[in-house]
């Protein structure tokens, strides 16, 4: 077999389908967020960032930088070793301590992403609760179907947010059976909220655990930023949350918080968690201290709420077809993959605006999207520059007006 041949006929079959991926080469700039500079066609450009998953520009909150350039100084910039052996620094400690005050659970672990712990969390969970069924919405992100395949455990998948489904197969299980609800609070690509309440009592009738992503919600939603089931009064009705430090934390790394035992459990028996160095002590002091500064600050989370809002409202105004969200998340549709290419390297090009093409897989084909997340930093000015910018690109495409 010619191998190289093969990997590349596979690449091409993605350009031809107008999906295949290329990277904005960025300069982040601390201090100017949203503003950033990016390097095209061998030029060095001012650029305007508007698919950040940063969504409060923390990654350049002066308290975690200091805290990350003081923790690196004072411990040097690696952890040395697995949390196990020799790789857990009193930053870590820290850091945990802060998460599960920040949900008002017993404990929390950390992980060196939110992806690795969704994995390893419900891959333990699911390879050792004996007979353990887990009951997933279809729109869970990548990193839980992941989890859930690797366990092995028995999966039913239920219709995105519809309890009606969700409790046709809980009632569909045999009642003795161990059960696990997992879902997301707010979903990335549409922008929609689970029906958390309704779900938490489900799971008590039935008596299911709850396992929920929150990595879209911590630090935007809630008053002290602990996600949306602090919003909705939830947090003890959730057996496992995970969230991430890498959104609107700004930094990298995730977590699950709940009762001791559990994370003991999933510190105990997660190969993801056991067999892989833990991140920098300068990372986990800046995690933390990002923590906390959202935690205090809820103005910024009004303020982000306001201008995704605005940004939904002008999009109407101009006749853009956004769609329906309930979140921060501003989606925009194109329908087709090419075009949403198109459209995305043209403000990119000919307007200095950053906003990424969403394509298959990661939303389903004819729903192709520019995703925009206005951070509490894009002002009224950046705005008026975006939708001048986006009517002329959807007229030069031809692309389709609002319905
Ligand atoms: C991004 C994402 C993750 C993974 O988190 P990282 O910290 O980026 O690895 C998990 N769940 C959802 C819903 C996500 O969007």
């Amino acid at each position: 077999m010619d191998y190289n041949k093969f990997f590349a006929d596979k690449i091409n079959e993605l350009k031809t389908e107008g999906r295949y991926r290329v990277f904005a080469d960025i300069e982040r700039q601390a201090g100017k967020f949203p503003r950033a500079k990016a390097h095209i066609n061998g030029e060095l450009r001012d650029i305007t960032v508007w698919c950040s998953n940063d969504y409060m520009g923390m990654g350049q909150n002066p308290d975690a930088i200091k805290a990350m350039v003081d923790i690196a100084t004072g411990y040097g910039v690696g952890a040395g070793g697995t949390r196990n052996i020799s790789g857990t620094t009193h930053q870590h400690v820290l850091l945990e301590r802060e998460l599960a005050e920040l949900h008002h659970t017993e404990a929390a672990l950390s992980f060196g992403s939110g992806w690795i712990a969704n994995l390893t969390a419900l891959s333990t969970i699911g390879s050792l609760v004996p007979n353990l069924v887990i009951i997933s919405d279809s729109k869970n992100h990548n990193s839980m179907i992941e989890g859930i395949r690797h366990s092995r455990a028995e999966k039913h998948i239920f219709k995105h947010n519809d309890l009606e489904d969700l409790e046709s197969i809980l009632k569909s299980i045999e009642p003795a059976r161990p059960k696990m609800i997992a879902f997301e609070s707010v979903y990335s690509m549409d922008g929609d909220i689970a029906p958390m309440k309704e779900i938490c009592d489900l799971a008590d009738k039935y008596n299911a655990m709850t396992f929920l992503d929150e990595v879209h919600a911590v630090g935007l939603y809630g008053e002290h930023g602990a996600g949306v089931a602090e919003r909705d009064g939830l947090m003890d009705r959730i057996t496992i949350i995970q969230g991430t430090m890498a959104k609107a934390y700004g930094v990298v790394g995730g977590y699950i918080a709940g009762t001791a035992d559990m994370c003991d459990f999933v510190r105990s028996y997660g190969s993801g968690f056991i067999f892989s160095t833990s991140t920098p002590p300068a990372v986990a002091a800046a995690c933390r201290a990002n923590i906390k500064y959202l935690k205090e600050h809820n103005e910024h989370r009004i303020k982000h709420q306001e201008r995704a809002a605005a940004l939904k409202q002008r999009f109407k105004d101009a006749g853009l077809p956004v769609m329906d969200s309930q979140s921060h998340i501003v989606p925009l549709l194109v329908g087709d993959p090419v075009l949403c290419k198109q459209a995305s390297d043209e403000l990119m090009t000919r307007h200095n605006i950053y906003v990424q093409p969403i394509n298959y897989p990661t939303v389903e084909r004819g729903t192709e999207r520019l995703r925009f997340t206005p951070s509490p930093l894009h002002d009224d000015k950046l705005m008026d520059e975006l939708i001048a910018a986006l009517k002329e690109v959807w007229s030069r495409l031809g692309l389709k007006a609002a319905a």
